[in-house]
C-alpha cells in the first residue's frame, strides 16, 4: 500500500448506518406533528429495557445525562468520592464533578486488559468512598460480579458507563449494577444522532430518574395534551434531559438491528485478530478473543518505542483512518489543574501505545486485510526493530 492509493475511499473509523427506514421514521414522526416525549420514546424505552433484560429504561439527551442523572438519583454531592478510570471518555469524570463530588482515578488492569484495575481499585476506597463508576472499554464487558463483591464488601454503589456496550446483556446493562449509562452519540454502537439511556434497576429510582429528567415535573406534556392531567406540581428541581420524538424513533429502527450489527463487529474483530497474529504479531489486541463485546472499538496496542503519531500518518497515507481511546483523563488541564500530577502508570503506558483502527459493521473483512496491510506498512516504516 502506497501514498498513491488515495483514490480508493478511506476506510472509516467509525460510520453510522443510516438508510431508508431512518429516513422514514423521521418523516413518520414530522407528519404526527408531534415531537417530543410521546408515544415513541416510552416505545423506545420498553424495547430497549426488554433487548437487555432489564425492567426499565429512562431515555435521555445523551450518556453524560444519564450519568449526571444518575448521580442525582443517588444523591452523589459533596463530600462523596467515586472510583473512576482516567482510561475513558472525560464525561466519565466530569460528571462527577458537576455532582459536587470528587472522582478518584484508578488505573488500569495492564495492556492486555485495559479494565479499571479491581487491585488498584480496592486501594483507593476510603471513608469518603460511595460509588464506584466502571467503563466497558471497547464494549469488553467489565467483570461485573467481581466489582459487585468489592462494591458490597465496602457498601458501595456500582454505576456502569455503558456508552460503548448498548446490546451488552447478561451481568451488565443494570442488572447487578445499580445503574447504567448507554450513549447513542453518533459514533457509538447505534445512534440517534444524540442520546442516552439510563438503566436503574430498583423502580423507585427509576421513577425518580423519570422525574429528574422533566424538571422534577409530576405530569408530561403529552398527559396534559391527552386530559390526563390538568396541571403539574415540581416535586424536586430537577434537570431538562429529555429525548424527542425524532430520536426515539432512530433509536426504535436502530435497536432492531443493534444485534446483527454487533454480530457483524463480532465478526470482523475475530478476522482482526487472525490477520494480525499472522501478519503483525508485535501488536497487542486487547482482551482474549472469547471475551464477551459487542465489538464497539477495535484497538491495538503498538510494540514499545513505536512512533505512534508516524504510524498513524502512514495510515492516513493510505486512507486508514485512526484514532487514540483516549488521552488519559487525569492528563488534562482542567484536571491536573484541580487533582494535581497523579500517577497511574499503567494507563500512561496504555494510551502511549495504543491506536484505534476501523471497526464498524459497514465493512466487509476485505476493508480489515487492508487496514491490516497499511498496519504492516505503518509499523515497519517507524523503523521498529521487530524482526530483532
Ligand atoms: C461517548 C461516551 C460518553 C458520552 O456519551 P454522550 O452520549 O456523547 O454524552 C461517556 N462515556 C464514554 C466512555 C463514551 O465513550
Amino acid at each position: 500500500m502506497t501514498d498513491t492509493d488515495t483514490r480508493t475511499p478511506a476506510v472509516e473509523l467509525a460510520a453510522p448506518s443510516l438508510g431508508r427506514l431512518e429516513e422514514q421514521a423521521l418523516l413518520e414522526v414530522i407528519k404526527s406533528g408531534w415531537l417530543t416525549m410521546g408515544d415513541r420514546v416510552r416505545r423506545f424505552e420498553t424495547e430497549f429495557a426488554a433487548l437487555h433484560g432489564v425492567p426499565n429504561a429512562v431515555a435521555v439527551s445523551s450518556a453524560t445525562a444519564a450519568l449526571q442523572l444518575g448521580l442525582s438519583v443517588f444523591d452523589i454531592g459533596p463530600g462523596d468520592e467515586v472510583l473512576v478510570p482516567s482510561l475513558s471518555f472525560v464525561a466519565t469524570a466530569s460528571v462527577v464533578v458537576h455532582s459536587g463530588a470528587t472522582p478518584v482515578f484508578v488505573d488500569i488492569e495492564d495492556v492486555r486488559i485495559p479494565h479499571m484495575s479491581l487491585v488498584d481499585a480496592r486501594r483507593c476506597i476510603g471513608p469518603h468512598t460511595r460509588a464506584i463508576l466502571v467503563m466497558h472499554y471497547g464494549g469488553y464487558q467489565v467483570d461485573i460480579p467481581a466489582w459487585r463483591a468489592l462494591a458490597d464488601e465496602f457498601g458501595l454503589l456500582l454505576f456502569e458507563d455503558a456508552a460503548h456496550a448498548a446490546g451488552l446483556t447478561g451481568g451488565a446493562g443494570g442488572g447487578c449494577s445499580d445503574l447504567a449509562a448507554f450513549s447513542f452519540f453518533a459514533n457509538k454502537n447505534m445512534t440517534t444522532a444524540e442520546g442516552g439511556m439510563l438503566v436503574i434497576a430498583d423502580a423507585d429510582r427509576s421513577e425518580r430518574a423519570r422525574l429528574l429528567r422533566s424538571h422534577g415535573m409530576t405530569s408530561g406534556t403529552l398527559d396534559r395534551a391527552r386530559g390526563r392531567a390538568t396541571g403539574y406540581d415540581v416535586v424536586e428541581c430537577g434537570h431538562n434531559f429529555r429525548m424527542d420524538e425524532l430520536r426515539a424513533a432512530l433509536g426504535l429502527v436502530q435497536l432492531e438491528r443493534l444485534p446483527m450489527w454487533n454480530e457483524a463487529r463480532r465478526m470482523l474483530t475475530a478476522h482482526y485478530r487472525m490477520r494480525v497474529a499472522d501478519r503483525l504479531s508485535v501488536l497487542t489486541i486487547p482482551f482474549d478473543r472469547d471475551h464477551t463485546t459487542v465489538g464497539h472499538l477495535l484497538p491495538v496496542v503498538l510494540p514499545l518505542g513505536c512512533d505512534r503519531s508516524g504510524v498513524m500518518s502512514v495510515l492516513r497515507a493510505c486512507g486508514v483512518q485512526s484514532s487514540v481511546h483516549y488521552p488519559p483523563i487525569h492528563r488534562f488541564r482542567a484536571f491536573r489543574e484541580k487533582f494535581g500530577d497523579l500517577h497511574l502508570p499503567k494507563t500512561d503506558t496504555f494510551s502511549a501505545r495504543e491506536v484505534t483502527l476501523p471497526l464498524h459493521p459497514g465493512m466487509e473483512t476485505a476493508d480489515v486485510d487492508r487496514v491490516v496491510e497499511a498496519m504492516v506498512e505503518a509499523v515497519g516504516a517507524t523503523g521498529d526493530d521487530r524482526r530483532a
